[in-house]
């Protein structure tokens, strides 16, 4: 499919080292997979720890420079990166679809919030203030300043291959930054693509760099992205799995982290909603990447008063506006699972809740005449909180609901999980809006609103979701330190 379209001047088989194509040391190589039908759309560089190491000795003699360039100079660069990517917007969409599966207007979603973070940071680069201090010591100024950490280690998933780029290159550049990338195996052709489209911008040599990895070798290329001396943070967004073992790395070091993990979101319903409102908001909240969004609604929690209607009406629309197939055909909306094994553990979960009792409406199966990693959009209700689907990341088209009768119990059964990334809360009681978001041990909560995610807004988790701000200014503070210089006898 890719081979016979238009974009084949992003379309890139080798990784991007120092402003060069470059194959692994070894020559090693890993195909990237169409996973609507398997097919190779290219091979890249299957690299490992030594690759690594030069990318980032690379990224870390570039910093010298890069760190004394302008925030106006920094700023535009960003804009014309922005810019080209803006062109391109087709292509890199194509791309994201072809190695990812979604359907291509949920790609080109995904472009345009992507480069919004170019957009974004290209502003925030001029607004990395400082602060003057007033002294407690006569003749004496306290004068605080933000400057780059230095080379940073990114190591990015599947699910939204270009946005999670833009998203942690561009808060690093605005902050003066260099950086090693490692994109997901499955999803590698998006991040060479930016890159690539980086190139025509004029970020300078060396500022980006990306090393492309099989799983196999992820494990070795991550310590080094982790543990080299000469990287100062380490910038991940994937599984909390994951997640504990850079940290574990990164803590020998004492380096900085930035990590984004995995989330069981509540979807919470009081009867006051507007239920209309609140089910089409619960569309995209779950099936977004056919459920595969670390903010994706996990758990729906309804109350007993509009129970019954939410159920009919959600299975209603998902019949109605589900309709899975290959993210290049026209009118499709529910895409693959990314790979076999994802598949597997969204298909797994739903039987283990059917055989503890559980009851699907609609779905609850592969659509096999497709393919084996096709499953089919399921609304599952009887699900109880101990069951194993209630209480982990399903990471598929799967709606649970459980039927509640208070505020209260919302909150201790929202509240009754490890992780603490997006929170989702309808009702039209103000009150009750404001006290729900206090309460629930969540980073981000919608209020009435199931898409919440923005350049300009702080994203991020709490307790094992992770640690740090992407987007807002505060993302781009996120690869600062705070220099204190004392001015004496003044
Ligand atoms: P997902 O379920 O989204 O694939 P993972 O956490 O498994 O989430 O993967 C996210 C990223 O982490 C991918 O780029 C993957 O290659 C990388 N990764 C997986 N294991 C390791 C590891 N031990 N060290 C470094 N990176 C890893």
């Amino acid at each position: 499919y890719l081979n016979q379209t238009r974009q084949m001047h992003l379309l890139k088989s080798k990784a991007y080292i120092d402003s060069k194509w470059v194959s692994a040391r070894s020559n090693a190589v890993f195909p990237v997979l169409n996973p609507a039908d398997d097919s190779v759309i290219t091979e890249v560089p299957d690299m490992e720890a030594a690759d690594a190491k030069l990318a980032i000795e690379v990224a870390f003699d570039t910093f010298k420079s890069w760190k004394e360039v302008t925030a106006k100079e920094r700023s535009k660069i960003l804009r014309r990166w922005f810019d080209i990517c803006e062109q391109n917007s087709d292509y890199l969409a194509e791309i994201i679809t072809a190695e990812s599966g979604k359907p291509l207007a949920e790609a080109k979603g995904e472009v345009a919030y992507g480069n919004s973070f170019l957009d974004w940071f290209a502003d925030c680069a001029r607004h990395i203030n400082g602060e003057v201090v007033p002294s407690p010591w006569p003749n004496k100024q306290i004068i605080l300043t933000r400057q780059p950490l230095g080379v940073v280690s990114i190591i990015t998933p599947w699910n939204f291959p270009f946005a999670m780029i833009t998203r942690k290159v561009g808060a690093l550049m605005a902050a003066g930054c260099t950086c090693v990338i490692k994109p997901s195996e499955d999803t590698p052709l998006s991040a060479l693509a930016a890159v690539e489209l980086a190139e025509k911008a004029g970020v300078p040599k060396g500022v980006i760099n990306v090393v492309t990895t099989s799983r196999k070798n992820a494990p070795a290329v991550g310590s080094v992205m982790c543990e080299d001396d000469n990287v100062q943070c380490i910038s991940f967004t994937g599984s909390t799995a994951v997640g504990k073992i850079l940290y574990g790395q990164a803590a020998k070091g004492v380096k900085r982290v930035s990590l984004e993990l995995g989330g069981n979101a509540p979807f919470i319903v009081f009867p006051s909603a507007d239920l209309e409102h609140t089910l089409n908001q619960a569309m995209l909240a779950k099936f977004r990447n056919n459920g595969q969004a670390c903010i994706g609604a996990n758990r729906f929690l309804v109350h007993e008063d509009v129970y019954d209607k939410f159920v009919t009406g959600f299975k209603e629309l998902i019949a109605k506006k589900c309709i899975l197939g290959p993210g290049t055909q026209e009118g499709v909306t529910c895409g693959p699972l990314i790979n076999i094994e994802q598949a597997k553990k969204v298909s797994g979960l739903v039987e283990n809740a059917i055989s503890n009792g559980a009851r699907p409406l609609i779905g609850g199966e592969f659509a096999t005449d497709l393919g084996n990693k096709f499953y089919k959009s399921t609304l599952l209700v009887d699900v109880k909180p101990e069951m194993k689907i209630f209480n982990e990341e399903i990471f598929g088209p799967v709606v649970q609901v459980l039927k509640i009768k208070s505020e209260e119990e919302a909150l201790a059964i929202a509240n009754n999980t490890r992780t603490g990334l997006a929170a989702y809360v309808f009702t039209k009681d103000l009150g009750q809006a404001f006290r729900m978001s206090r309460k629930l041990d969540f980073g981000m909560v919608g209020i009435n609103d199931g898409i919440i995610s923005g350049a300009e807004a702080a994203f991020g988790g709490i307790k094992e979701s992770g640690i740090g701000r992407e987007g807002s200014l505060h993302g781009a503070l996120e690869y600062t330190d705070i220099k204190y210089t004392l001015m004496s006898g003044l």
